[in-house]
């Protein structure tokens, strides 16, 4: 089993959901996961994009039985790098060569570039002239020797080829299909991707070859090059494409294909892993949320389905908060700290939060943040110096401005009464603020969720918060009076009737 990304773009989620199929399904059988690095494309190939698959594998506990990891390689079967697998390719291609199932090309880049262009107008697919192929043996070794630049093309046998897939079944594939014999080394003698990779997964002892369906086309020619090798064939299994919601393929274009961005979101790697392994298997049960040691238990290829599976955000975002519940007190500091720490950077929030803050907020928030991003947000208004009200939001629907001014004057006593400073929250326990502001409502003829509402955006700037009597307490006495005294003063400032537009809560 083997992930064999190209490090030619940042970490692609198709890519994470690969990898975690071959591992949940090496698991399943006692075999190795193999991280091999499939970077020939030279061009497009970068050392930060390896990095970057690299950590996110890791993050996501992806990290290689064999093969490529952060830092380093393990195993015996290396290098896992294809860049550095050259001498073996040679010595692989001299093999085919000598079996006589491969022969030299001359043609010149215009000459095939003039080829694909008549092909194109007379409406036929892509396809090798093969005009090389019938060149005699003697003649193509003369022209070789003498320095004329010549790649090298693998003979595709005609024929069908079957792919006796582990996911849909039996596939037929015309190999006149393939578009005609294959370059297995260019012209400069370096490798390309078909015969790496089955060259690789010969040499590394591949018996299961799972990856996404869109590789199945590609998939009789790596077979007949593992005939031509004299190579027992590995069994194959594709993964049903990823869709968005509109049934259209995921791309990078698109759609938000990158894990770092999922990472950067506040995703959490456990949803995230629970998330991609639902994307194309079922458990065959009501079950949805499970931890990776669970996947590994349950996995079974039997159970991937063939039709293109859709990315669901509301799920990923349903997994995540599920994710996030589970998580101990101390473990969710510690995954929230970073996200304080990079608001504050960027500005969003004035300053950090410690630690003790963070803890203090956790009980409140946990239920209500679907991403770790979400709980800045929700809490920002704890680390900001003064409110800036929004004038439109202060006064509740079925209120005007006097009632709101009104609200507050009576408020005010109440609340500078019921907290002090550098209090804990209550959480669950019956709150007396609250009861005696239900009491002050219903005396005034207030619905008590408008009168919330109106002191929920006076007190912290928003209209959603973790709940208002604790969110009081946390600011403490000055600070919640304070900022109660800007929104009263504001409103001073408002002519009647106007800032009619909150929905009240609670
Ligand atoms: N390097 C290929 C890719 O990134 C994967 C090839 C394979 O899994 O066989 O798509």
């Amino acid at each position: 089993m083997r992930i064999a990304p190209s490090p030619t773009g940042p970490f692609h989620i198709g890519t994470a959901r690969t990898a975690l199929f071959n591992l949940l399904f090496a698991r399943s059988r006692g075999g190795t996961y193999i991280v091999r690095v499939e970077d020939t494309d030279t061009a497009r190939s970068t050392k930060e994009f390896e990095a970057d698959i690299l950590a996110g594998l890791e993050w996501l506990g992806l990290a290689a039985d064999e093969g490529v990891i952060a830092g380093g390689e393990r195993g015996a079967s290396g290098p896992y790098r294809q860049s550095e697998r050259g001498a073996r390719y040679a010595a692989v291609a001299d093999q085919l060569r000598a079996k006589g199932l491969t022969y030299p090309c001359f043609c010149t880049p215009g000459d095939l570039e003039a080829d694909r262009k008549r092909r194109e107008a007379a409406k036929l697919p892509p396809r090798y002239s093969g005009r090389c192929a019938a060149i005699a043996p003697e003649e193509a070794a003369r022209r070789v020797a003498s320095g004329e630049p010549a790649a090298l093309r693998f003979r595709v046998k005609p024929g069908i080829v079957v792919i006796d897939d582990l996911v849909r079944g039996r596939v037929e594939i015309d190999s006149e299909t393939l578009g005609g014999d294959l370059v297995i080394l260019r012209a400069d003698g370096s490798p390309l991707y078909h015969f790496t990779v089955v060259v690789d997964d010969v040499d590394m002892g591949i018996t299961h070859v799972i990856r996404g369906e869109d590789h199945l086309s590609n998939t009789p020619k790596h077979i007949l090059l593992f005939e031509a090798l004299g190579a027992p064939l590995p069994r194959f299994a594709h993964l049903p494409l990823i869709l968005n919601s509109d049934r259209t393929k995921m791309s990078k274009r698109k759609s938000q294909t990158a894990l770092a961005d999922y990472r950067a979101e506040g995703f959490l790697a456990e949803a995230l892993v629970n998330f991609l392994a639902l994307l194309g298997w079922s458990t065959g049960s009501e079950d949805e949320v499970l931890s990776m040691r669970e996947l590994e238990e349950r996995f079974a290829l039997a159970h991937v389905q063939k039709a293109g599976a859709v990315f669901d955000r509301t799920r990923l975002e349903w997994l995540n908060g599920q994710w996030i519940r589970r998580l101990g007190n101390d473990e969710l500091l510690e995954r929230l700290r970073p996200f304080y720490e990079r608001a504050a950077a960027a500005g969003a929030l004035q300053r950090t939060a410690t630690d003790e803050e963070i803890a203090v907020l956790i009980p409140l928030i946990r239920e209500r943040i679907p991403l770790l991003s979400s709980a800045i947000d929700l809490t920002d208004f704890f680390f900001a110096g003064d409110l800036r009200h929004d004038a439109a939001t202060l006064v509740p629907k079925r209120w005007d401005v006097d009632t709101a001014k009104q609200a507050f004057a009576a408020a005010r006593p109440v609340i500078a009464d019921a907290i002090g400073e550098g209090e804990r929250p209550l959480l669950d326990a019956e709150d007396p603020l609250e009861a005696r502001l239900r009491a002050l409502a219903e005396a005034s003829g207030w619905k008590a969720g408008d009168l919330f509402m109106a002191l929920r955006v006076a007190v912290t700037g928003k209209t959603a918060t973790p709940p208002l009597f604790d969110s009081m307490r946390i600011l403490g006495r000055g600070r919640t009076l304070a900022n109660l005294d800007a929104a009263a003063a504001l409103l001073r400032a408002m002519p009647q009737g106007q800032g009619r537009h909150t929905e009240p809560s609670e």
